[in-house]
């Protein structure tokens, strides 16, 4: 640094090194202010979903523990602070403010890398999350297969210890309807009797709801739809189940008003590992 021992010269230095960063200061602070205007119709909440991270990261719903961290650096560098669905409903109905700059984390199908490798990025960074399991994967796939990074599911051992962290709420994504097999997802079918097609949804979403608060002592309030197929018949038993959020595959940006129903099909960024962080924020912080 520097190597002067004439104390008119240190001072000088210091004073400089100051000035610059008080006009860095001054720089980051404008930037934000102009690169998120108020909008009428509510407050830019971008939305990302991961799935799985893993070194062997091969898929589109797969990418690095190396990836992920630049994307948790990337967002803090540039202001973002996550928000829970707690918080966003608080703040719709009258309860609570949001940060300025809320982005939301979210994690589809309870990979057990979610809690070895994603919880500890998340308490690094001082970020919260959803991960939405699937309850068949949780209580029959991963009692069988439990614990190695790269393909288990969590157990509800492991949903607790996420949940218990204070930093994870726990989503639904289905016991049994994370398939294309019979129907898209847990979507209702061509011709399907509507009061039939909301008994099925019931019975499978609620499997969820009561094994979760069985194992663990609390019910999901998130509802991440599988595949992102929506309908239109789904939201009144989603409402009844208690869910005060429900996240589709849509990729666009979200509004946040002080109405509860704009919590209902937030619209979700897929991290892919085939573009850079920069790249991929460059498309899912835009507003529009
Ligand atoms: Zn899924």
């Amino acid at each position: 640094m520097y190597c002067c021992y004439n104390p008119k010269k240190l001072r000088l230095f210091l004073l400089i090194d100051i000035v610059i960063l008080m006009l860095w200061m001054l720089c980051t602070a404008v930037g934000n202010v102009s690169a998120h205007k108020p909008r009428p119709d509510g407050i830019f909440l971008p939305v990302i979903m991961y799935h799985s991270i893993t070194e062997t990261a091969s898929s589109d719903y797969q990418i690095t523990p190396e990836l992920f961290e630049n994307d948790l650096c990337y967002l803090k560098l540039q202001g973002y602070e996550t928000v829970s669905a707690a918080q966003l409903y608080a703040y719709t109905e009258g309860k609570g403010d949001l940060p300025a700059h809320p982005v939301m984390l979210t994690f589809d199908d309870g990979f057990y890398n979610n809690l070895s490798i994603v919880l500890p990025l998340l308490e690094q960074y001082d970020m919260c999350a959803v991960v939405s399991i699937v309850g068949e994967y949780t209580e029959v796939t991963a009692e069988r297969d439990p614990h190695v990074d790269r393909y288990s599911y969590l157990t509800w051992d492991d949903v607790r210890q996420l949940q218990d962290s204070g930093r994870v709420e726990i989503g639904n994504h289905t016991w049994n309807l994370h398939s294309n097999d019979t129907r898209a997802g847990c979507s209702i079918l061509y011709g399907e009797d509507a009061s039939a097609y909301q008994k099925m949804l019931r019975e499978d979403v609620g499997k969820v709801q009561s094994h979760a608060y069985e194992k663990t002592g609390h019910s999901p309030t998130v509802f991440a739809y599988p595949y992102g197929f929506i309908c239109r018949e789904s939201i009144p038993v989603l409402k009844e189940l208690g869910f005060i959020c429900t996240l589709t595959c849509y990729e666009k940006p979200n509004y946040i008003t002080r109405d509860s129903d704009c919590l209902y099909g937030l619209f979700r960024y897929n991290r892919s590992p085939s573009l850079t962080t920069e790249d991929f924020f460059a498309k899912a912080l835009s507003e529009n």
